[in-house]
């Protein structure tokens, strides 16, 4: 498959130390000096927006949800009849990306254009979580997590029975996991060059992840 990122390389040799704990789905080939495995926690703490990954019948889907992620675990939740929903409580495999931006990348060379990232891919499967309690704890830390300092019962209504039964929610454990960043300036053939052709720059984009 075509690569995406220009400025990836084809001929990088594998380094497959560079990936311990990452099982074989999840591991890197392309720029794999790239991995950073160990920087998966991290990556899943400061996203906010899962692009959660599933097959119906051979055909691929990714929705994006917004998530909870605790200890290996990322929680999520929607309607009952929300497809997605339906095919993660019923076990099927899912594969979860999350990405936070860091900056755009501009070279000197057009196939080396770029972006700086922090990316996380993990594999597991979804169970359900059905106790109204664990749920109404879930929500609660999901509001603090993306609304820090908003208080129930002052700033917003505590989630009612109905409310938390009317919602499905599943907990997604991971099973193998990879990140992979990307940080720094344009590395295209003139971009060290002081005086080359066109320009070279990189816009960082901080973002509210940062
Ligand atoms: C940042 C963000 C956060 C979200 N957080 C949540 C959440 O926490 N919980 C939740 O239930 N929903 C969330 N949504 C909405 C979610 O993406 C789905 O639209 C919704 O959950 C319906 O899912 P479904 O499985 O029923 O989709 P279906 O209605 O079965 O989807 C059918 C088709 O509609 C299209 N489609 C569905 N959703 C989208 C979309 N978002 N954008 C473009 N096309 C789409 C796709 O082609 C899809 O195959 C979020 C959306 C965004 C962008």
């Amino acid at each position: 498959m075509a690569s995406t990122q220009p400025d990836e390389d084809d001929t990088a040799p594998t380094n497959e130390e560079a990936q311990v704990g990452a099982g074989p789905r999840a591991r890197i080939r392309r720029h794999p000096e790239r991995a950073v495995p160990e920087r998966t926690d991290e990556i899943l703490r400061a996203g906010r927006v899962a692009h959660v990954g599933f097959a119906v019948e051979g055909q691929p889907f990714v929705i994006p949800l917004m998530y909870l992620y605790e200890d290996c675990i990322i929680y999520l939740h929607g309607a009952p009849a929300s497809r997605t929903l339906q095919q993660l409580r019923s076990g099927t495999p899912v594969c979860i990306e999350v990405t936070l931006m860091d900056g755009l990348v501009a070279s000197r060379d057009a196939k080396s254009h770029s972006m700086n990232y922090r990316s996380a891919i993990v594999f597991g499967t979804a169970t359900p979580i059905t106790g109204l309690e664990e749920k109404r704890a879930m929500f609660e830390r999901l509001i603090q997590r993306n609304f820090p300092g908003r208080t129930a019962g002052i700033d917003y209504l505590p989630a009612r029975e109905g409310d938390l039964r009317a919602v499905e929610v599943v907990a997604v454990k991971i099973e193998d996991y990879n990140a992979k960043t990307r940080s720094g300036p344009p590395l295209g053939t003139h971009d060290a060059e002081e005086d080359g052709p066109g320009s070279r720059f990189v816009v960082p984009l901080p973002g509210i992840d940062a």
